[in-house]
């Protein structure tokens, strides 16, 4: 059989990169291995950013509805048990807060969607159905990618069905979302580098019911997201999206130890049915490279982070987005040949840096943990001062976990062949977002008015957002964008508030809301940028 684009993983992912391929109408043939997606613990928070991406897939309120309940807290506790006061309380906004939050602000420094707690359990058969539904995508599970050969034109790819045979699948362009192990990254012959194994956690499943509701437990910690307890086994209790369900993480030796630590946790008998448990390993790696000729990488399959700061999948998704349009580009025509060899470009770094970003959330974490002390629990001043001095230190180096606005909003594509350069730009801030249309950079939501977003009424191609009244006669930059054939239109906004956050008359957006170039008149060489957002300015 044939296809334009062979993703080979079903993982959020794979997923996501066939749903946006799928849209835009690109033939696309998913292969999964697994029978069918599994009620597995994994991921459970989409950030802003996806949510931004999804919401203009047209998925944002099918994931909403089907995650967690829109006014449960997101809070993160530290604590000694769930029936014990809580030594630290962070408190972060439910769905419905933020969202509040989100609409009473309008100087570009809040995303146009908030973060959304849905567990990888449920998005994955979510985005599976959506999949299915899309005309051009060919959605198969039970089927392992085996191997793959490429030449000038395309990849052809051996495949086994779940009967055991052997086929192969003909495409232009094949994309390994394949996880962590990718097979695709080890027939590509693609190292990652980094620090592997760091920390080995088991992690358990269960089932209970009544707990959510029983929350607060005594004097224990209020309803919310995480609950770290302060022990020296770096036990983490985490919410799943129906409130009944709950993961724990420890550092524990075999998994039966896993029921004890529950109830160890809990500090009270309570209804509850361990599902499932397993192992796994804190990793903080990067692939050389992001694929090579007609393969590419995305994802685990190309970067592993401490999942804890929520960079894991979300990560990937950014990755699954920027490809989709220039695969989209490139089949189509009108992408030139640097649109595709700007992928590695553009999402090598975030993944770089979003390596980096982990790597700090996950020292701060090791730091107030070394303040454990034997004796905090014990009714003392010197067991006092053990409580009091770990959440000091909790109440600083946890937060670089749980806010990392900058690193989800704020990453920009730097030296990109599909960016105009503009010499300097603004630090890349992992906790802090600061609005700009700097080159690269993604366009910060404005209200235009009440819900209705500057992201709301860009299409899904190029756009030229002509701003601030602006007279400028754009007619040149119109002509060669339109010459390239790619699609592109013009949007004219009058309103002062967009003017304002952006700073400038003129700006040139990609498919994907970054921003090519921007300007106050129009550009002299007009062709110039055209050919350079389309990928022919090579
Ligand atoms: C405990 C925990 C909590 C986490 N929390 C978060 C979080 O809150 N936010 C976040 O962003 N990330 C989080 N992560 C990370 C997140 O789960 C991963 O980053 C995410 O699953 C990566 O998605 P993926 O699609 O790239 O890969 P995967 O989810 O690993 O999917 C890869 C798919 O490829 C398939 N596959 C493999 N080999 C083949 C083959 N030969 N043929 C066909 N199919 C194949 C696999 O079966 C699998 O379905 C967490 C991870 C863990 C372990």
């Amino acid at each position: 059989m044939t296809t334009e684009v062979l993703v080979v993983g079903a993982g959020p992912v794979g997923l996501t990169l066939a749903v946006d391929l799928g849209r835009r109408g690109v033939g696309c043939t998913l292969v999964e291995k697994k029978a069918a997606p599994e009620f597995l613990p994994k991921m459970e928070r989409c950030n802003a950013r996806t949510m931004e991406i999804f919401r203009r897939m047209g998925l944002v309120d099918r994931i909403r509805a089907a995650g967690l309940d829109r006014h449960v807290p997101m809070d993160v506790y530290i604590a000694l048990a769930m029936n014990e006061p809580p030594l630290l309380r962070l408190p972060y906004p439910s769905v419905a807060e933020a969202q509040a939050q989100i609409a009473a602000c309008n100087d570009g420094s809040m995303p146009r969607e908030p973060y959304q707690l849905i567990s990888q359990y449920t998005l994955e058969p979510l985005l599976k159905a959506i999949a299915g539904d899309l005309p051009s995508v060919d959605v198969r599970y039970g089927h392992e990618f085996v191997s793959l050969a490429q030449d000038a034109d395309g990849v052809t790819a051996t495949v086994r069905d779940p009967d055991g045979r052997e086929s192969t699948i003909r495409a232009r362009y094949l994309v390994g979302c394949d996880g962590g192990a990718s097979p695709v990254r080890k027939q590509l012959g693609i190292q990652l580098r980094g620090e592997g194994n760091l920390l080995r956690f088991h992690q358990a499943l269960y089932y209970a019911p009544d707990l959510f509701d029983r929350i607060p437990i005594g004097p224990g910690p209020g309803k919310g997201r995480h609950y770290h307890i302060a022990d020296s086994q770096a036990t983490f209790l985490i919410m799943q999206d129906s409130t009944k369900h709950w993961t724990l993480h420890a550092v524990v030796e075999k998994p039966e130890e896993m029921a004890a630590q529950f109830e160890k946790t809990i500090g009270v008998p309570m209804r509850y049915e361990m599902l499932y448990v397993g192992e796994w390993k804190q990793n903080l790696l990067l692939a050389d490279r992001y694929g090579a000729g007609r393969v590419f990488l995305a994802g685990d399959s190309v970067h592993l982070v401490i999942p804890t700061g929520g960079l894991g999948m979300n990560t990937g998704v950014g990755d699954a987005i920027d490809l989709s349009w220039k695969l989209y580009g490139t089949l189509r025509g009108w992408g030139g040949p640097e649109l595709l060899s700007s992928y590695e470009i553009e999402r090598r770094q975030v993944g770089d840096r979003n390596v980096g970003a982990s790597r700090y959330a996950s020292l701060g974490r090791r730091k107030w943990r070394a303040q454990f002390r034997p004796n905090i629990r014990d009714h003392t001043s010197d067991g006092q001062a053990a409580r009091d001095s770990l959440a000091r230190v909790a109440d600083v180096e946890q937060r670089k976990t749980n806010e990392m606005i900058g690193a989800e909003l704020g990453y920009r594509y730097v030296g990109s062949p599909l960016v105009w350069d503009e010499p300097g730009g603004p630090e890349h801030l992992f906790r802090e977002y600061v609005p700009t249309t700097w080159p690269g950079a993604r366009l910060p939501h404005v209200w235009l008015r009440e819900g209705c977003s500057v992201h709301d009424v860009i299409g899904d191609g190029f756009t030229l957002l002509r701003l601030g009244r602006t007279r400028a006669d754009t007619s040149g930059l119109e002509r060669a964008m339109r010459a390239r054939q790619a699609p592109f239109s013009v949007l004219t906004i009058d309103e002062p508030a967009p003017r304002d956050v952006y700073g400038y008359d003129l700006l040139l957006l990609r498919p994907d809301l970054h921003v090519v170039w921007r300007g106050q008149q129009p550009p002299p060489d007009p062709e110039q940028i055209a050919a350079l957002a389309t990928g022919w300015s090579a």
